[in-house]
């Protein structure tokens, strides 16, 4: 496994030490992220399991549905959160829009899989090559509504902070992008705020690689991204 993967999750774990509560939900988020990146590894390596397809999975979560992460992702064709985290019915909560860009309707369902449905990790998914990232980076006349798309994406402030000559501008700003959306959730979102206080909450960014299928955790090698949302970091800025 990765090693910034085991140095997260010994962070986690030692902070939720303090108490056997604390410990039962840091193992819940943990558990999250390892259920994420394990299926990935799977996608990766081809040996997908497709979890949760049959009829008795249908059948099983009929009546309710306790999905045990969000995916916040893009609209994208080529990235599918169920398949490239090799998971099934009922299991995450998935949030789509171009550019994984958020507003108000979005974040309002992250809230209530977080404080209805309980689910105790929000994965940030950005891509390789996001197209709406290009547009913002390629700029000119954009039509439509697309273009509230393209604005939001140069108003965010962790993108503002990408040179303009970056020799690597689209991968940084997708980094940027998708690092945004945790600040952002937890900025505009006092509901979220409160269950993140209780650190009942882990909101973690990664990229999704178009060329291998990789998911790669973002943020813990980039002090300059400031990026103090996961409990986990938190931990590791001590
Ligand atoms: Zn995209």
């Amino acid at each position: 496994m990765h090693k910034k993967l085991i140095w997260l999750i010994v962070a986690t774990l030692f902070m939720a030490c303090n108490a056997n509560k604390a410990t039962v939900e840091a193992d819940a988020q943990t558990d999250a992220l390892y259920r994420l990146l394990d299926g990935n590894q799977r996608f990766v390596h081809q040996q997908a399991r497709h979890p949760d397809e049959s009829m008795g999975r249908v059948h099983e979560i009929a009546s309710s549905q306790h999905p045990f992460a969000v995916v916040v992702c893009c609209s994208d064709s080529r990235v599918a959160p169920e398949i490239v985290f090799d998971q099934g019915l009922g299991d995450l909560f998935v949030v789509r829009t171009a550019g994984n860009m958020l507003s108000g309707i979005e974040i309002g369902s992250i809230e209530y899989a977080v404080t209805h449905l309980q689910a105790s990790l929000v994965f940030v998914m950005g891509h390789e090559n996001c197209g709406a990232v290009k547009a913002f980076i390629e700029g000119g006349d954009i039509p439509g509504h697309i273009k509230e798309i393209v604005d939001s994406i140069g108003r965010e402030d962790e993108v503002r902070k990408i040179a303009l000559n970056d020799a690597h501008r689209l991968e940084h700003v997708v980094n940027a992008n998708a690092l945004h959306a945790c600040r952002q959730l937890i900025r505009q979102s006092p509901l979220l705020q409160n269950v993140f206080a209780e650190n009942k909450l882990t909101v973690v960014a990664g990229v999704y690689g178009l060329q291998n299928g990789k998911v790669t955790l973002l943020g813990m090698e980039d002090e300059k991204m400031d990026y103090p949302l996961t409990q986990t970091n938190r931990v590791a800025h001590q």
